[in-house]
């Protein structure tokens, strides 16, 4: 029998340039509406380069962005790709009250719903921001019918991860009894260490020969399918730049930024992708933990 060829997930947080987290001291999100949007020309720049690889991808819009900009969805949907949430205002989960986070996350999923004519099942929160302090929400995204997630990052960070969790896709069982999909941030193991290999600022950071080694070296090569994820700003070299924000949030922001569309290309034609939908489907979900075995499995 010839095996399936494995899917790995492309996914895309459409979000602008001024909605990250490192930048949330110097842009209060009252004031996001002053600055130059970019996030329209960004995702089409990748829609782009889908088409001409032909691959499909799951993006998760913020709420704020498809409200603004509800054009961007339809591209999205028109394109054959598959809309998930990436809430509604970008703040950390974490920060949250649980009624805050419930009333936004509704509110986030019926905007997209409306414009995408789909149900949206998946969901992701700002900056990885699903960690120990803030299990309660998988229970919430359960309630409001979300059957997937792809917020936990397996990594010890400053600002996210739970590094304790599995690392392959897996199933959590919330307080209601229902079962929600977990598709961790994609992590390598090097000698015994988990080293982040899911993209983004990682992607742009290391030379790109290390983040395919990293890649490959997850997926067991090739043998298990991976996620990885990139926001549309990190591919636009001619973003306004944020005055007044520090170093090293200035530093994970802009590095590499002129190197990141080809070497997602070249990604592109070393690995499989599909949506986080396709590349679930070709996936062993058996393992399944309970909220308290989440933070302290080994
Ligand atoms: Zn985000």
């Amino acid at each position: 029998m010839v095996k399936a060829e494995i899917k790995h997930a492309m996914t895309v947080d459409v979000e602008d340039y001024y909605h990250v987290a490192a930048f949330s001291k110097v842009i209060e999100a009252a004031k996001w509406s002053d600055y130059p949007s970019r996030v329209e020309r960004n995702t089409e720049v990748l829609l782009e380069l889908f088409y001409r690889k032909n691959i499909h991808a799951t993006f998760f819009v913020l709420g704020w962005v498809a409200e603004r900009y509800p054009e961007i969805v339809n591209k999205i949907v028109s394109q054959g790709h598959e809309v998930a949430s990436h809430g509604y205002s970008h703040q950390l989960v974490y920060s949250q009250t649980p009624e805050i986070f419930r009333e936004e996350t509704y509110k986030s999923k019926v905007i997209l719903e409306d414009l995408a004519q789909q149900p949206i099942l998946g969901y992701r929160a700002a900056s990885y921001s699903i960690t120990t302090k803030s299990l309660w929400a998988l229970d919430i995204l359960a309630d409001l019918g979300f059957t997937w997630d792809s917020s936990i990052f397996p990594i010890r960070h400053d600002n996210y991860g739970m590094p304790n969790s599995p690392e392959q896709p897996y199933q959590i069982i919330t307080d209601n009894g229902a079962l929600l999909t977990e598709f961790p941030l994609t992590t390598a193991k090097v000698l015994g260490l988990s080293i982040p290999a899911a993209g983004g600022g990682y992607f742009r950071q290391y030379p790109y020969f290390l983040s395919k080694y990293l890649f490959n070296r997850a997926s067991l090569n090739q043998t298990r399918p991976q996620i990885f994820y990139l926001h549309p700003w990190e591919i636009d070299e001619d973003q306004p730049r944020v005055a007044g924000a520090g170093w090293f949030s200035r530093f994970r922001h802009y590095t590499n930024i002129k190197r990141c569309l080809p070497r997602l290309e070249c990604l592109l034609d070393d690995f499989s992708f599909g949506t986080v939908s396709e590349s679930l489907a070709g996936t062993d979900k058996n393992t399944t933990v309970s909220k308290a075995e989440l933070g302290i499995k080994s």
